[in-house]
């Protein structure tokens, strides 16, 4: 028999390499973010297109590359960050393979700029599929830029895996705040289909935590310091009675790298030991400082997990220094050194208690008395409110009263969109007669109430109109299911499909119908009215981590968990925009609801302004 066993061409040897590094938009996100620091940029920007299927770029103002590194940075196994196997036990990097940028540039069509500060002019390449398409002389900032368009091109099968946008960004987002936890003193701006998603400028530890986390972590956060020859601790732990049902804040970075510990974690857990309720988890923004000799961080690229020489003793001094805290934390308020002026109350509010609106439903109140707007209908294939109550929410809060302190706290943050669509407002002499909304940062919808301004937070009104809509459903079991024209099949572990196969009777009181449920598969024919089938598997996964992370209590309802977790996936987002119809409806669909103050999740859907409140900021 002749031989058989040949080379495999460049081409196909570096796709699959590929594969080792990229899985999704979000690894490339997480190789140019790291190249970035590397390169000392104190400034960063993540541009993301459709979920970084279409684009992921990172521009930098780093140290940049010569010509001649900017060509060679796209070679297999070239990096300027170690030279000797030595070098791999003294890392003060994140990367050291030299793999990334070649991985990136099989599988994607990449546009690479970069100039040094010494340099007048910088370089540009395009490579598409490890092809150089061109090679130039550019004029560009200091710092490099890198595009990478049209993620596995080349590798249809690669590109169908992906999940569906949400998914993907979600990933994404994870990888941004890790990389933002870890690099307080770098400046970060993040960008999603042209809306911003995070700001962040240079700033100190508890600063950066609560801008990633949102302004009410601040209160939680309880200092952890400690410092002995293995071992540096800083950050913060929450406090117990802030502890969550899920693990979703829960961070240790090793000389400023991610990392995942289950061992650790373990360690802080019994430093809470008769704190929580069970169930709960504590939250936890941690970082460690040890001798890059102690560490194994050599190992597979995208791994998170990490060898500690001596595991033992960091248990130990981690457990006690965070017990420390907390105990200091229980005897006395905790003092906080690192006083923040910014995030504190303005001196206006700060003994002003907050005073709970006060509804007066005005039942004279007719809606259709000047109104022609009500009788619209919303046209839009984007909508999926299902119930079209007319009542008006003006009338809802004639007596309102003050409650400026939710506003104030995120008001310095308020940035108005200078979008060309919005001056139309202005022109419109309508405003003065009807009511009128407006979207604000495609997050938030504003309108005017008798007595001052509402805000309406669009993600968390519609998870709570779709909420009591399913939850009705259930509670009612006869909702309306659209059959499918072929058996939509999906895959899952047996320990996935258990979860779905208890939840089975609840999930077909939604509407859905399962032909089939066996252990790795799940088979389903019919669908909840208005439930697009791309988002079936979206909803299930979402379903599974939220049960998983949602550990049964004595107030466990599956009922009511699948509500949420449904509300929550299929709720609009964030950055999606929406016309004026659907701007009203949502906000009379919100106000219909049994409760249209809190979000299924308890936070608030909306806040409101008072014209008085208004009025002062004005003195
Ligand atoms: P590694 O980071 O493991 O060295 P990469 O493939 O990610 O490998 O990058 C290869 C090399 O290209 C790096 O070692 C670095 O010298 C250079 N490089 C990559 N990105 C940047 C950047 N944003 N700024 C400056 N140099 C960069
Ligand atoms: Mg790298």
């Amino acid at each position: 028999m002749s031989d058989i066993i040949q080379l495999l061409p460049d081409h196909v040897a570096n796709q699959i390499a590929a594969g080792e590094v990229v899985q999704r938009p979000a690894s490339v996100v997480k190789e140019l973010l790291e190249n970035a620091i590397d390169a000392n940029a104190t400034e960063i920007k993540l541009i993301i297109k459709d979920a970084g299927k279409t684009l992921v770029q990172v521009i930098d103002n780093g140290k940049g590359m010569s010509t001649t590194d900017a060509r060679l940075s796209f070679e297999r196994h070239a990096t300027s960050k170690i030279k000797a196997a030595e070098d791999l036990f003294q890392l003060n990097t994140k990367g050291f393979r030299g793999e990334a940028l070649a991985s990136i540039a099989a599988i994607a069509h990449v546009e690479l700029k970069s100039k040094q500060d010494k340099d007048d002019l910088g370089t540009a390449i395009v490579i598409e599929g490890s092809d150089v398409k061109s090679q130039e002389v550019s004029v560009t900032p200091t710092g490099t830029s890198v595009a990478v368009k049209h993620l596995f091109f080349n590798i249809p099968a690669r590109r169908n895996f992906l999940k569906s946008d949400t998914v993907e960004l979600r990933h994404i987002t994870d990888e941004f705040h890790r990389v933002a936890l870890a690099h307080p003193n770098i400046a970060f701006a993040f960008y999603h289909n042209g809306s911003d998603l995070f700001n962040v400028p240079q700033e100190n530890y508890r600063q950066r935590v609560v801008h990633i986390f949102g302004s009410k972590t601040n209160e939680k956060l309880v200092p952890v310091e400690e410092e002995t020859e293995v071992l540096k601790i800083s950050g913060f732990v929450g406090k117990p009675n802030f502890s969550k049902k899920t693990k979703s804040e829960q961070f240790f970075f090793v000389n400023q790298r991610f990392v995942k510990s289950p061992y650790l974690n373990h360690a802080i857990k019994s430093a809470f030991e008769g704190l929580l309720k069970e169930g709960y988890h504590p939250s936890y923004f941690l970082n460690l400082t040890v001798d890059p000799k102690s560490i194994d961080i050599n190992i597979h690229p995208t791994k998170t997990e990490i060898k500690f020489d001596d595991e033992h003793t960091l248990y130990a001094i981690l457990r006690s220094a965070v017990k420390h805290s907390l105990g200091q934390f229980n005897i006395a308020p905790v003092l906080d050194f690192e006083h923040q002026s910014s995030l504190n109350t303005p001196y206006d509010y700060k003994d002003k208690k907050a005073s709970t609106p006060a509804i007066e439903v005005d039942r004279s109140f007719n809606p259709f008395a000047d109104e022609t707007r009500v009788k619209q209908k919303a046209t839009s294939q984007n909508t999926r409110f299902k119930s079209a109550p007319t009542t008006s929410w003006d009338g809802l809060y004639a007596g309102l009263e003050s409650n400026g302190n939710d506003l104030q706290s995120d008001f310095s943050q308020v940035t108005f969109e200078s979008e060309a669509k919005d001056a139309s407002i202005f022109n419109d002499s309508a405003i003065e007669t009807t009511k009128t909304t407006f979207q604000l940062q495609q997050k938030y919808i504003v309108s005017t109430l008798k007595s001052g301004m509402l805000v309406v937070d669009q993600n968390r009104a519609h998870q709570r109109v779709l909420y009591e809509n399913f939850l009705k459903h259930i509670t009612i079991k006869e909702a309306t299911s659209q059959q499918l024209l072929f058996p939509l099949q999906l895959h899952f572990t047996p320990n996935e499909t258990k979860i779905i196969d208890d939840l089975k009777a609840d999930l077909e009181h939604t509407g859905f119908v399962f032909s089939e449920l066996t252990e790795k598969e799940i088979t389903i024919t019919g669908v909840p009215v208005g439930v697009p089938e791309s988002e079936v598997s979206i909803i299930l996964e979402q379903l599974i981590s939220d049960v998983e992370n949602d550990v049964p209590d004595t107030n466990f309802s599956a009922a009511d968990l699948l509500a949420k977790s449904m509300a929550k996936s299929l709720a609009i987002k964030n950055g999606q925009s929406l016309n004026s119809t659907e701007q009203e409806h949502m906000v009379n669909s919100l106000f219909a609801c049994k409760e249209p103050n809190v979000s299924p999740t308890n936070k608030p859907t909306f806040i409101t302004m008072a014209v008085d409140d208004i009025e002062k900021k004005f003195m």
